[in-house]
């Protein structure tokens, strides 16, 4: 049986925080193992476990799971089996002790912040953000006294020089979205704890299939599990990982505040894990050879995909990662009128802001996901008109091909 402590899950045996399910399997078989307890059922696959509450056997085994004094379920804002599967099978696949779920990403990055911060902390941020992210910080954190200011992803020496004694987070995503710039994560981790802060990463693009900030000194991962995690563009969720102490406050702020996650989606999720590995490399796969087509198209100026020799950080994103990942940029000739064109000839991609599905996606970044910036500002963080997103799915590389080729064909003839 489940044993979820609201409070405290360290005094259990088989705890689900305390990394037993780490030793003595690899990665690819805790995608499919971990966090899974059976029920006295004896079901093979996972079961959800869909209810907002939990019934005891007495007034007084009532009493002793609201005091904390017994470990156990209560209400699914706390606590629900099928979520703590989810949490503890990427808890393990992070290399965490604990994972705490969130209704969506952004929920997650709220969370972290009301439990690490107060009024008067600062936030050193690196400039090419998730578009909410960069509104949850300006718009509303600001509100609350909590200032970020914002530096270049790769630039190490700006992290350092942006932190103040009042700094106490830094976070990062890496590789950036759309330009696949690369933060070299375990300086950062150094640079955070020399000025007693923590460093909390959105491993959104990679997955825990290649890349893990943890183990590479970050405080904490952040997931939009809507990405890889489901793989299939179901649903909306999220989740951090990290150390016992942090994630007690991060399941503190979401058990009070609310964002938890639904059984459903934490089971969709759950599934999503045991074949995240098996996707990711052939996202991976894809995008290579995508990219390296690219880069030799006649319509195309630049391609920006850390897997490419020609990529600044390519030997960095090759230490660091087991992976490039399978979202890419690219610049074609002609401008907006050109890139607007080369969406226009699609019949297969999905022109869509979202990303990491089966199903590739194709955006104008300039004109959707950061048409919020001012021109100066897309200027500065190298969203020039003519640039095109694609998050490259499963589908054959040679119908994704055919497919950008009508566009990019004519656009070369032009
Ligand atoms: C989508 C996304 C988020 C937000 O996640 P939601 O699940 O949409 O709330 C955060 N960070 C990155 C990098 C994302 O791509």
């Amino acid at each position: 049986m489940h044993d979820h402590s609201s409070h405290d899950d360290s005094s259990h045996d088989h705890s689900p925080h305390d990394g037993a399910y780490e030793a003595p399997w690899s990665r690819e078989t805790l995608a499919i193992r971990a966090g899974h307890e059976r029920s006295f059922e004896q079901e093979h696959a996972e079961p959800i476990f869909p209810t907002s509450s939990f019934v005891y056997q007495s007034a007084a085994e009532a009493a002793r799971k609201f005091s904390g004094e017994e470990p156990g379920n209560i209400y699914s804002r706390f606590t629900n089996p099928t979520v703590n599967t989810f949490e503890r099978r990427l808890a393990a696949m992070e290399g965490g002790e604990r994972c705490v779920a969130t209704s969506s990403g952004m929920s997650a990055i709220l969370c972290t912040a009301l439990a690490l911060l107060s009024a008067g902390d600062e936030i050193v941020a690196s400039r090419s953000l998730f578009g909410s992210t960069v509104s949850l910080l300006d718009k509303y954190l600001a509100r609350f006294g909590i200032v970020t200011r914002y530096v270049e992803l790769s630039d190490l020496d700006a992290w350092e020089a942006a932190i103040t004694p009042a700094t106490k987070l830094l976070f990062a995503e890496t590789p950036s979205n759309p330009l696949s710039e690369v933060a070299d994560i375990a300086a950062l981790a150094d640079i955070a704890h020399r000025h007693r802060a923590w460093l909390a990463i959105d491993n959104c693009f990679l997955t825990p299939a290649l890349q893990r900030p943890l183990a590479l000194g970050a405080d904490l991962v952040i997931h939009s599990a809507t990405k890889y995690l489901d793989g299939q563009g179901r649903a909306v969720g999220g989740a951090v990982v990290g150390g016992h102490d942090l994630l007690e406050g991060v399941f503190g702020a979401v058990r009070t505040a609310g964002p938890c996650l639904s059984p459903f989606n934490a089971w969709i999720f759950t599934k999503g894990l045991e074949t995240l590995g098996l996707r990711m490399r052939a996202h991976c796969d894809n995008a290579a050879r995508l990219a390296e087509w690219l880069e030799a198209h006649p319509a195309v100026e630049r391609v920006y995909y850390s897997g490419l020799a020609s990529h600044p950080q390519h030997a960095l994103a090759s230490r660091q990662q087991a992976g490039f990942g399978a979202v890419l940029g690219f610049t074609v000739k002609g401008g907006q009128p050109g890139a607007w064109q080369v969406i226009d000839a699609t019949r297969l991609l999905s022109i869509t802001g979202n990303l990491g599905d089966v199903k590739s996606t194709i955006t104008h970044p300039a004109s959707t996901t950061h048409g919020r910036l001012s021109s100066e500002q897309k200027q500065a963080a190298g969203i020039v008109p003519g640039l095109l997103r694609v998050s490259v799915g499963l589908e054959a590389l040679t119908d994704i091909r055919t497919d950008l080729a009508r566009g990019l064909d004519a656009l070369a003839r032009s």
